[in-house]
């Protein structure tokens, strides 16, 4: 990727802190915890102010369908939120009688569907929406210029928080950014309501990008920086310092190693090490490309799935994301350790594979979700997930496993478990946190809304989700996102992209591959 300095921007700051409340931070003190919003944005309201948009502290969402569990949805309930907890299930009468001050949400023809957990996400690949899918991966496309080089680091913050909103506005309530250097973007990211975990990424081997057929064909040993390696560590150092536990816990930090073909033994020793002392999740890309696999195999005589075992990187604390070219020994591995595998199903789909779900099930690997890059919509990949496990399982009576059931539960509790917050997170039991999804299920394509989970996975719309709480507060409601001026980071995003693509495309025409033509 060549280097290149950010080009000069049409944006002024005033226009960013416009479109984004979230990127409300005193300038020249980036990455700084404090109170989102403080600055008292033009456009964006101040999250701090938000509360529960009533009698602080109490909402009782009536009269309504509460998916508890996946396996526990109940009708005509109501649920109390006191704080940032799930505090009472109950009759409308009851609950009313007990907390007469709540504010009331209508619940009437809606449901409460736990908040889904991303556990891999890459924000500001949103810039490379329309390019990226359609490659390949690595992407194969030989840029003159990277199109990332071509933002400042306020644009880059501002595609970033693009993708969180998204996230939001597809049923997301936690999102795990899987980046290096998200101090820089940290601030903006914490004040769109979101919950966050931060997955630092370090990586130690020089040039290292995602393995391609092309690198590994002429490729050497691998070469490890020490001077890499201290950098990634540091910094992973130093946002764990500065946001694990922020915001009420909303915030959590994780290291990650970056990639398998990336890292040398000393950086997962290392990546693990910090994370058993802070008693934290850790990730890594694994076994996602068949380049990748040749690679670790050729330069270190085993998968890497058998790499990362043999410098004890497997355990229950890691969430490895992807295995989408793993085999019967590497399964084996993975179950034994305790490893909790993340599948991003529409981008593994996109990629044209279909990872081995079925017998990651089989052998007991815990699975989690996530989306990767350039999309956010964790609704989304639960239906890829549902309908590519079953072509893949290949059933001899097809079509009725896994259940939608299944992949909720997938993005939800076991997503939660991946970032080990599974005590508070993941079902609308009393005493979790308050992370609610309200669905508005009189929809002409829900209805009959019988068995809301199956309807929704099948045949619902992002948009039938009406209203989103985290930790307690709203952050949506009625379709509005509170946190952030939506329409203006709507506009701020497209005419960066357009002038970053612009001045892409000036050197390096983009052609698309594989039409045939008339
Ligand atoms: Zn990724």
């Amino acid at each position: 990727m060549p280097e290149s300095r950010p080009a000069p921007t049409s944006l002024s700051r005033r226009e960013l802190l416009a479109g984004a409340a979230a990127l409300a931070v005193p300038s020249g003190t980036p990455g700084t915890p404090g109170t989102p919003g403080t600055l008292g944005t033009p456009l964006g309201t101040p999250l701090g102010t938000l509360g529960t948009q009533g009698t602080p502290g109490t909402v009782l969402f009536a009269n309504t369908t509460v998916v508890v569990t996946v396996d526990d949805v109940r009708h005509d309930v109501s649920l109390a939120v006191e704080g940032d907890r799930i505090a009472a299930i109950g009759t409308a009468a009851e609950l009313q009688q007990r907390y007469p001050q709540a504010q009331v949400y209508d619940g009437r023809g809606k449901a409460l569907i736990p908040g889904l957990i991303n556990c891999h996400a890459h924000l500001a690949q949103t810039l490379s929406r329309g390019f990226n899918e359609d490659y390949g991966f690595p992407n194969s496309y030989q840029l003159a210029v990277s199109p990332t080089s071509l933002l400042s680091r306020e644009e880059a913050t501002l595609m970033a928080v693009v993708g969180a909103i998204e996230a939001l506005k597809t049923g997301s309530t936690t999102v795990v950014e899987n980046v290096g250097g998200t101090m820089n973007t940290a601030a903006a990211l914490a004040a769109t309501g979101l919950r966050w975990v931060f997955a630092e990424s370090a990586t130690d081997r020089v040039g290292g990008s995602p393995m391609s057929p092309e690198q590994l064909a002429k490729s050497g040993p691998p070469e490890f920086s020490q001077k890499m390696r201290e950098e990634g560590l540091q910094r992973i150092t130093a946002l764990h310092s500065a946001w694990h536990g922020k915001e009420n816990g909303r915030v959590s930090v994780f290291p990650a190693a970056g990639l398998a073909e990336n890292s040398s033994p000393e950086l997962l020793t290392a990546v693990r090490a910090f994370a058993d002392k802070h008693d934290l999740g850790y990730t890594i890309h694994l076994s996602q490309s068949r380049a990748e696999v040749e690679y670790v195999r050729k330069h270190h005589g085993m998968s890497p799935v058998g790499f990362l075992a043999k410098h004890n990187f497997l355990g229950p604390r890691l969430f490895a994301a992807h295995c989408r070219y793993v085999d019967a020994a590497d399964i084996a591995l993975l179950a034994k350790s305790g490893t909790i595998v993340t599948h991003q199903a529409a981008m593994a789909g996109n990629r044209g594979v279909i990872p081995p779900i079925p017998a990651l099930r089989a052998a007991g690997v815990p699975i989690a979700m996530g989306t990767d890059n350039n999309t956010t919509d964790l609704f989304e990949v639960m239906r890829v997930a549902l309908i590519t496990e079953r072509v893949r399982r290949d059933d001899e009576f097809p079509g009725v496993r896994p259940q939608p059931e299944d992949v909720l539960e997938d993005a939800t509790l076991g997503s939660a478990r991946a970032v080990r917050q599974q005590r508070m997170l993941g079902t609308l039991e009393i005493g979790k946190k308050a992370d609610i999804l309200v669905l508005d299920t009189q929809r002409i394509h829900l209805v009959p809304a019988v068995r809301i989970i199956s309807a929704w996975i099948h045949n619902g719309q992002p948009n039938d989700i009406e209203s989103v709480m985290v930790d307690g507060r709203f952050v949506m409601r009625d379709r509005k996102v509170l946190t952030v001026d939506e329409p203006r980071l709507i506009a701020d995003a497209d005419r960066i992209g357009k002038r970053v693509w612009a001045a892409v495309q000036k050197q390096t025409p983009i052609v698309v591959p594989g039409r045939r033509r008339k």
